[in-house]
């Protein structure tokens, strides 16, 4: 297939639009750990998608699904209706979170669900006679998607600056655990940095437990670069969060469904929160779906009055939707069968050492990992920022590589699927692609 005539007319998400046209990367097929493009030379594919497709492309049980899916029940309203495979896919979904977290509400997205998050807290306090708790803490440099919660919540500034007339008024923000000087070359959890989370402890005092309902951090921090928790750091949170009644939502749209190795994050680092917050991953990327697992005593405590009355105002259309519910059984059956979640386990280490050994090639600042995610980091050009990650970028398309760069950070996350050999591969094609990028 050629280049489509018309570029103009999709406005793309999250891209420079402009330099994309006169420039355009495309891709028409994908199989396994690779895309295929238009000539078709083949991009190992680096972040699983949008760290979404662990099992790799076209994985033939899920596609199976999905077409017998279609051709039984393409849509079911979930609203005072139901259909099997969403009460199926929720149940499954409780068996892999953590114990005491068996509620889920299915949205269509990382963003919905973040947002649905947000208002099952405020909505629980609500119920319990706190109303007066509706701040929301989000941490510096979070992604949280893009709805106006999740915003509001997230730390990332460009994409807060344009639309604070829209932000939520009562949030505030812990500060990020970034800090090259104590933590850089970290293997794994940097041990400086828990006692960050005491910040939470200052929010408290200047606002007062009684008005904040949640706070929400992603367990790994993905999108702003892989900022890997320190040791201590999120168990200190839990803590705090206990202390003052407030939930803590973990936000696994990156981690859940095996990145790390675990499930979760929650159990691979041993600290549940309130609510875990998924999407991406649980469809192997085939199909939108997201949602949030709650802990039962949230669930219970909204579960009051008439019982014919709507207990939670708030769902969409295409919540549970039976295609989406079809690919995520699916998906959770290849993972289980598999063992894929082990697979990353052990695939881990290799990537930790491949690219730990890239720390003396050229502009490298830092290099972090943790479970099948690692990212390198490259001293900014001066008055240029960006243009280094940029340049990774797209000598990396002529490298076969499909990278992902935040900033001048680039950041890998590769299939389960992949081979330790690809692995190694895909690192040493990074070094050759650090090696060319101007000074
Ligand atoms: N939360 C986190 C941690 C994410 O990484 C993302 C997307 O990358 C989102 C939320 C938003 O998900 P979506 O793009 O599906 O709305």
């Amino acid at each position: 297939m050629n280049t489509p005539a018309d570029l103009a007319s999709f406005w793309m998400p999250f891209t420079a639009n402009r330099h994309f046209k006169q420039h355009p990367t495309l891709v028409t097929g994908a199989e396994g750990a690779y895309f295929i493009r238009p000539d078709g030379g083949r991009l190992f594919d680096c972040l699983s998608g949008l760290w979404c497709t662990p099992l790799g492309h076209a994985r033939p049980e899920i596609l199976a699904a999905v077409r017998a899916q279609v051709g039984e029940l393409d849509f079911a309203p979930t609203f005072q209706v139901g259909h099997p495979k969403a009460f199926e896919l929720a149940a499954r979904i409780t068996q892999c979170a953590p114990r005491g977290l068996d509620r889920v509400f299915f949205t269509n997205s990382g963003s919905e669900a973040v947002d649905s998050s947000l208002k099952i807290a405020l909505a629980y306090h609500h119920a319990r006679g706190e109303s007066s708790r509706v701040r929301i803490i989000g941490r510096e440099r979070a992604y949280h998607g893009v709805g106006i919660g999740g915003i509001s919540a997230g730390g990332i500034a460009a994409n807060r600056r344009v639309f604070g007339a829209l932000s939520a008024p009562f949030v505030d923000h812990l500060p990020h655990t970034h800090d090259l000087a104590q933590m850089a070359f970290s293997r794994g959890q940097p041990a400086w940095g828990a006692h960050l989370a005491d910040a939470l402890e200052r929010l408290v005092a200047l606002h007062d437990a009684s008005t904040i309902a949640a706070v929400i951090v992603e367990p790994m921090q993905g999108s702003t670069g892989v900022i890997v928790p320190p040791i201590g750091y999120l168990e200190r949170l839990r803590e705090i969060c206990t202390r003052y009644g407030i939930l803590l939502i973990f936000d696994e749209v990156i981690t859940g469904f095996g990145r790390l190795g675990a499930n979760f994050a929650a159990q691979r680092l041993g600290v549940t929160p309130d609510i875990i917050v998924f999407a991406k991953a649980v469809t192997n990327g085939v199909i939108p779906l997201g949602g949030t697992i709650v802990d039962r005593r949230i669930y219970d405590t909204l579960m009051r009055g008439p019982e014919q009355v709507i207990e939670l105002f708030h769902g969409y259309t295409y919540s549970g939707h039976p295609i989406a519910c079809a690919a995520g059984l699916a998906t959770l059956d290849v993972l289980e069968s598999g063992n894929w979640v082990g697979r990353a386990a052990q695939l881990a280490q290799v990537l930790e050492d491949a690219m730990h050994s890239l720390r003396e090639e050229p502009h490298v600042i830092d290099i972090r990992n943790f479970g099948l995610a690692a990212a390198v980091e490259l001293r900014p050009r001066e008055g240029q920022p960006g243009a280094r990650g940029r340049e990774a970028f797209e000598r990396g398309i002529d490298a076969g590589l499909l990278l992902r760069f935040t900033a001048d950070t680039i950041a890998v996350a590769p299939p389960f699927i992949c081979s330790e050999e690809e692995i190694v591969n895909m690192i040493e094609s990074l070094r050759g692609v650090l090696r060319r990028i101007g000074r």
